[in-house]
C-alpha cells in the first residue's frame, strides 16, 4: 500500500539528502561532543565510561547508517538475487571495535579520543556482549554475515532479539551459578526499531477448508491467538568496502486489539497479563548447546523466526512483482542454520498456498528450489523432534501441510524402493510410536535442494550414517562446507600488534584474502622475525594475565606454557580427559619426577547448560582440582590449573592471542567442525587434537609435524563400541592407575564425599560413549611431545609461525565463497566507487 507523508512539492527524497559525514579527526570530535552533551545530556562530572561509549557508538553508527541506506538502494535498483540466513542464534559479541575496524577509522578515532582525554580501550570494554547464542553455531552465523558484507553479497541475517541473552556464569564454591544477562538494560545504540515492517504471527486455533470461486480447495487457519513480530535492524559493515548489510532480529509483542477486547470487558489486568504472555516468546535464549529440550515456548520461537522472516521476504516480493511468483526461486534463497528454523519449509508452503493462492505443485517447486539446509551435529540428543500433539495444538495448519509433504515424499520413496516398508518407516517425517513425533531434520532435507555438513569428516558421516537413506535417494543434494571464522574479528581485531607485524611483512591484503598468510612461511626460518614473533606472543600472554588478574585476581606465570581449552562444557568435548592429564602432571610433581620440567598453566573455560547435571559437575571437578593443585607448595610455578569464568566472545578475543597450545580433544566423530580450533591456529597457537571435525583439515594444512595428534580415529571408536573395556586400560597403565586412585580416594573432594562419583562412574563404564580412558595413554604421549617441543623455544616459535601461515583456509570468506558458488549463486554488488 503506497502512502506518502509528504506533499508533492516537497518530495520525500529531499529530507534524506545530507552532505556526506566527515571522516577526519575533527568530525569525530565534534560529533562525539554533540552526542555526549546534547543527546545523552552528560557533562565532565559523569564518572561512567558507558556514556562516552554511547556517544562514540552513535558517532560511528551514523557513518554506518549512511552506507547502509546506500547499500539498500543499490541492491534494490539492481533487482539482484538475495540470500537470507535464518538462525535462532547470532553470537555477535561487541560491535563498536568491529565497526571501527571495518570502517577503517580505528586509528583516527583513537587519536580523536586521545585529544578528548579518553582511552579508546576503556570505551570498547564498557560495551556489553550481544550474547544471542550458545556457542559455535551462533558465532558461525555472526562470522558469516561479516564475510557476506565483506564479499559484497546481498545477504540478510534473520534471527530473534532475545531480551536476555546467554546467561552470565559465576563460580561460587567451585560451582556454576547462572545470572540473567539483561544485555539491553542500558539500551542498544546499534539497532533501529522498524514498526513499519511488523508482521502478524498466528498460533493455535483450527483449520477450515472450503472451495473458492475457481473451484479450488482452500484452507484457512482461523480462531488463532496472534502476536506481532517487531523487527530490529542492526547494520553489518563489510571491510572497507562501503557495503553495510542487515541483521534483522524479531521481537514478539502483543497485538493491540487482543488486549483491547479484554480491556473493554473491564479486565485490565488480564489484558496486560496477555501482553506479557506474548512478549515471553522472545524473552530468553534457550541455553542448550547441541541438545534439544522440546519445550513449547521453543517451538513458538522457531515458528516466529520462520514466519516473520518469510512474510518479510514475500512482502518485499509482492511489493515489486505482485502475486507473480514465477521467478521467486530464481531471486531468493533461504539458508537454514541447523534444524531450528526448519518449520520454514512448511511455512513457505502455507504462505504461498493459503495467502497467495498458489497450487500445491507450484508452491512445492518454489519451496524445494529456495530452501537449503545446514546440519551442525551428529549427536542424537540434538536432533529436533516435536510431538504431533504439540504441533497440532500450536500450529495445526503447519501440521496438516507437513502430513501432506510426507505423503508426497513417501510416494516418491515407495516408487524408488517398492515394497520396502521398513525404509518408509525409517525415512518418514512422522515417527510412529506411543508418541508420534515430527522429525524436523527430515522435513528440512525433504524441503531443501541442498544439504551440507560443516567439515569434510562430518559431511561424510552424514552421508554414511545419519542421513544415509536420503543420500541414496538424492546424492546430488549433499555437499560439504567446512566452517571458518572471520579474520577481521579473530586476527586483525583481537590481535592488533600481531596483525600490524604481519602487515609490515607481507602487506595488508591478507585481511580480505587470508590465503596470503602463506607468504609468512619462509619467515619461519628468519631468526629476527622469530624473535619479534616470540615477543609479540609473550606480550599477548602478559595481557591475558593482566586481564584475568584484574577481573578475578588470578595469578599466572607468564613464562609457563599456556595450555587452553575454552568451549562449551560437554562430555563429548572431554574436558575430563584434560583434567586427568593435569592430575597426572600433579602426581609426577608429587613423586619428584620433574627432570626437564616444562611449567604449564592449564586454562579451562566454558558454560554448562543449566539442565545438564554432568556438565555442571565437570565444572565443579575442574575447580576442585584447581584448588588442590594451586595451593600445594610442592607444585609452585610448575603447574597451575585455572578455570576462566564466563567464557564469551569478548573473553575469547583476549584468550586466543595468548594461547600457546589449543586443546581440541573431542572423541573422534563427535565434533562436527569446531571453530575455536581455527581462532587459536590463526593466532599462532599449536593444536593438540584428535582426528575430528576440522582438526583433520587443520592438520592437513599445517603438516603433521606441526600438529600434536593423538587418539582413536572415528572408525576405531565405532569398531570398539560394544566391547570397550575401560578397566583393562586402567589395569595396563600405571599412570592411569595412580590418577584413578587420587580420584577415587577423594583427594580432590576431601570434605565433599561422593562429589565426583558420577564422573568416575561414567569414565569407568563400558558404555561410556566418549571412551575417555581409551585415549588417555595416547594423549599423555602427545603431551610429552608438546613439552619437548616447547623446551626448544626457537622450534616452537617456528611451528607457531607456520600455524598462522597455514590458517588461510579457515577464513569464513572462503566458506561463504563456497556457499555462494555451490548454493546461493549471488552476484557481488559493488556499493562504493
Ligand atoms: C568460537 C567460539 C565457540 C566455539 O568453540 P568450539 O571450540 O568450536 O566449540 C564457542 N563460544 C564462543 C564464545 C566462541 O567464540
Amino acid at each position: 500500500m503506497p502512502h506518502r507523508v509528504f506533499h508533492k512539492s516537497n518530495p520525500a527524497s529531499d529530507i534524506t539528502k545530507l552532505p556526506k559525514l566527515g571522516m577526519e579527526k575533527k568530525h569525530f570530535i565534534s560529533d562525539f561532543k554533540h552526542y555526549y552533551s546534547h543527546r545523552l545530556g552528560r557533562d565532565e562530572n559523569c564518572r561512567s565510561p558507558h556514556y562516552a561509549y554511547e556517544a562514540l557508538s552513535l558517532t560511528i553508527s551514523d557513518r554506518l547508517v549512511e552506507r547502509w541506506k546506500k547499500t539498500y538502494n543499490v541492491y534494490r535498483d539492481s533487482d539482484c538475487k538475495k540470500a537470507f540466513y535464518l538462525s535462532m542464534e547470532f553470537l555477535i559479541g561487541r560491535s563498536l571495535s568491529n565497526a571501527m575496524l571495518n570502517l577503517g577509522v580505528d586509528d583516527v578515532v583513537t587519536q580523536a579520543l586521545y585529544d578528548l582525554g579518553l582511552e579508546a580501550e576503556e570505551l570498547v570494554e564498557s560495551e556489553p556482549d550481544a550474547g544471542l547464542g550458545n556457542g559455535g553455531l551462533g558465532r558461525l552465523a555472526a562470522c558469516f554475515i561479516d564475510s557476506c558484507a565483506t564479499l559484497q553479497l546481498p545477504v540478510t541475517g534473520y534471527g530473534l532479539r532475545y531480551e536476555y541473552g546467554m546467561f552470565t556464569q559465576q563460580i561460587v564454591n567451585g560451582e556454576q551459578v547462572e545470572r540473567p544477562d539483561h544485555w539491553l538494560r542500558m539500551g542498544n545504540v546499534w539497532e533501529i526499531e522498524r514498526p513499519e515492517y511488523m508482521h502478524r504471527i498466528k498460533f493455535g486455533g483450527r483449520t477450515q477448508s472450503h472451495i473458492d470461486e475457481h473451484g479450488n480447495r482452500r484452507t484457512s487457519w482461523i480462531e488463532t491467538h496472534d502476536i506481532l513480530a517487531m523487527p530490529y535492524d542492526t547494520p553489518v559493515p563489510g571491510y572497507k568496502n562501503g557495503t553495510v548489510n542487515t541483521l534483522r532480529l524479531w521481537k514478539a509483542i502483543a497485538t493491540e486489539e487482543f488486549n483491547l477486547q479484554e480491556f473493554n470487558a473491564g479486565d485490565y489486568a488480564e489484558a496486560v497479563a496477555q501482553k506479557v504472555t506474548a512478549e515471553n516468546i522472545t524473552m530468553v535464549l534457550y541455553p542448550n548447546d547441541a541438545n534439544e529440550n522440546g519445550k513449547a515456548l521453543r517451538l513458538q520461537q522457531q515458528y516466529l523466526l520462520a514466519s516473520a522472516s518469510l512474510q518479510d521476504v514475500i512482502a518485499n516480493w509482492v511489493g515489486r512483482h505482485g502475486n507473480n511468483f514465477s521467478k521467486f526461486s530464481e531471486k531468493n534463497c533461504f539458508q537454514l542454520n541447523d534444524t531450528h528454523p526448519s518449520i520454514a519449509v512448511a511455512e513457505l508452503m502455507r504462505l504461498l498456498m493459503d495467502i497467495h493462492g498458489l497450487s500445491w505443485r507450484d508452491a512445492w517447486n518454489i519451496t524445494r528450489n529456495t530452501m537449503a539446509y545446514t546440519n551442525h551435529t551428529l549427536l542424537p540428543e540434538a536432533l529436533e523432534k516435536w510431538s504431533v500433539n504439540l504441533m497440532q495444538s500450536l500450529l495445526p495448519r503447519l501440521l496438516e501441510i507437513i502430513y501432506e509433504i510426507n505423503a508426497h515424499f513417501l510416494a516418491e520413496v515407495s516408487a524408488r524402493w517398492p515394497g520396502d516398508g521398513e525404509r518408509m518407516a525409517r525415512m518418514s517425517i512422522i515417527e510412529e510410536g506411543p508418541t508420534k513425533m515430527v522429525r524436523m531434520a527430515y522435513l528440512a532435507i525433504v524441503g531443501s535442494f541442498s544439504v551440507n555438513g560443516v567439515a569434510e569428516l562430518h559431511s561424510k558421516l552424514l552421508k554414511e550414517g545419519l542421513f544415509r537413506d536420503f543420500y541414496e535417494l538424492w546424492p546430488g543434494k549433499f555437499n560439504n562446507k567446512t566452517n571458518g571464522v572471520t579474520p577481521r574479528r579473530w586476527l586483525a581485531g583481537c590481535n592488533p600488534e600481531l596483525a600490524e607485524f604481519i602487515t609490515e611483512t607481507i602487506g595488508d591484503a591478507w585481511i580480505t584474502d587470508l590465503s596470503q598468510l602463506a607468504e609468512l612461511k619462509p619467515y619461519a626460518d628468519d631468526a629476527a622475525f622469530r624473535k619479534k614473533w616470540y615477543e609479540l606472543n609473550r606480550a599477548s600472554k602478559q595481557r591475558l594475565v593482566d586481564f584475568k588478574k584484574f577481573e578475578y585476581d588470578i595469578d599466572i606465570n607468564v613464562d609457563a606454557l599456556f595450555d587452553v581449552q575454552v568451549k562449551r562444557i560437554h562430555e563429548y568435548k572431554r574436558q575430563v580427559l584434560n583434567v586427568l592429564h593435569v592430575i597426572h602432571l600433579y602426581d609426577r610433581i608429587k613423586r619428584g619426577d620433574t627432570d626437564n620440567w616444562v611449567p604449564r598453566c592449564v586454562l579451562i573455560g566454558g558454560k554448562a547448560a543449566p539442565g545438564y547435571a554432568m556438565a555442571k559437575k565437570i565444572i565443579k571437578f575442574i575447580n576442585n582440582v584447581s584448588h588442590v593443585i594451586n595451593n600445594d607448595p610442592d607444585v609452585g610455578d610448575k603447574l597451575k590449573l585455572v578455570f576462566l569464568p564466563n567464557y564469551c566472545v569478548s573473553a575469547m578475543e583476549k584468550i586466543c592471542p595468548g594461547a600457546d597450545l589449543s586443546e581440541q580433544i573431542s572423541t573422534a566423530g563427535k565434533e562436527a567442525s569446531g571453530t575455536g580450533n581455527m581462532k587459536f591456529m590463526m593466532n599462532g597457537a599449536l593444536t593438540i587434537g584428535t582426528l575430528d571435525g576440522a582438526n583433520i583439515e587443520i592438520r592437513e594444512e599445517v603438516g603433521e609435524e606441526n600438529f600434536f595428534l593423538f587418539g582413536l580415529t572415528e572408525a576405531e571408536v565405532e569398531a570398539l563400541r560394544g566391547h570397550y573395556d575401560p578397566e583393562a586400560y586402567i589395569r595396563d597403565d600405571n599412570d592411569l592407575q595412580r590418577v584413578m586412585y587420587l580420584l577415587e580416594c577423594g583427594h580432590f573432594n576431601r570434605f565433599e564425599p561422593g562429589m565426583f562419583d558420577d564422573i568416575i562412574a561414567s569414565i569407568k563404564s563400558p558404555n561410556d560413549p566418549w571412551m575417555t580412558l581409551a585415549d588417555f595413554r595416547s594423549y599423555l604421549e602427545a603431551q610429552k611431545r608438546v613439552d619437548a617441543a616447547y623446551r626448544d623455544q626457537e622450534h616452537w616459535t617456528r611451528m607457531s609461525i607456520i600455524n598462522t601461515a597455514a590458517s588461510g583456509k579457515f577464513s569464513t570468506d572462503r566458506t561463504i565463497s563456497e556457499y555462494n558458488h555451490d548454493i546461493w549463486h549471488l552476484t557481488p554488488i559493488q556499493v562504493e566507487g
